[in-house]
C-alpha cells in the first residue's frame, strides 16, 4: 500500500491510501504510483502515453479495449528488450556488449533496461558468455 496526498479546491490536503498493484482503470496495468488523475489511473495514462513513452493516438485514447491491448503489447515488447524508435537509450550502451544492437536494430539482446541509467543487464564485451545471448 502507498499513500498519495492531494490538495483540494479549498486548499485543504487529503491523503488517500491505495494499492500500487491495482490495475489502472485506463490501461489495466498495475497503477505503480498515483497521478494527478487519482490513485486509480497511472501517471502514464494521465499523460496520454504508454509505458515506453509513445503517445497514444486518437483511436487508442477513445477505445478502451484497444488501449488496454496496446499497453499490454508494449510492456511485453519492452520486456524483450525492444526500444521504441522515438526513444534514446539511457543506459550505458556505448560501453555495453549489447549497445550496438540497441542503437542499430532497436533491440537489446540482453533484454536490458535501456531506459535505466544503471541497467542490471549491463555487460562489457569481455564479461559476456554465449549462454547469455538470447
Ligand atoms: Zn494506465
Amino acid at each position: 500500500m502507498k499513500e498519495a496526498t492531494y490538495t483540494m479546491l479549498d486548499g485543504s490536503r487529503k491523503t488517500f491510501k491505495y494499492d500500487e498493484n491495482a490495475p489502472c482503470r485506463s490501461c489495466g496495468l498495475p497503477v505503480v504510483s498515483a497521478s494527478m488523475g487519482g490513485t486509480d489511473i497511472c501517471s502514464w495514462c494521465d499523460c496520454g502515453v504508454f509505458r515506453d513513452g509513445t503517445k497514444m493516438d486518437y483511436d487508442e485514447l477513445t477505445n478502451e479495449s484497444l488501449r488496454k491491448k496496446r499497453a499490454k503489447e508494449i510492456v511485453e515488447k519492452v520486456k524483450k528488450g525492444w526500444m521504441p524508435e522515438n526513444q534514446q537509450p539511457k543506459c550505458d550502451y556505448v560501453h555495453c556488449m549489447a549497445g550496438m544492437g540497441l542503437v542499430g536494430g532497436g533491440r537489446c539482446f540482453l533484454k536490458g533496461e535501456w531506459w535505466n541509467k544503471k541497467c542490471p543487464q549491463f555487460k562489457r564485451d569481455e564479461e559476456i558468455t554465449d549462454k547469455e545471448i538470447k
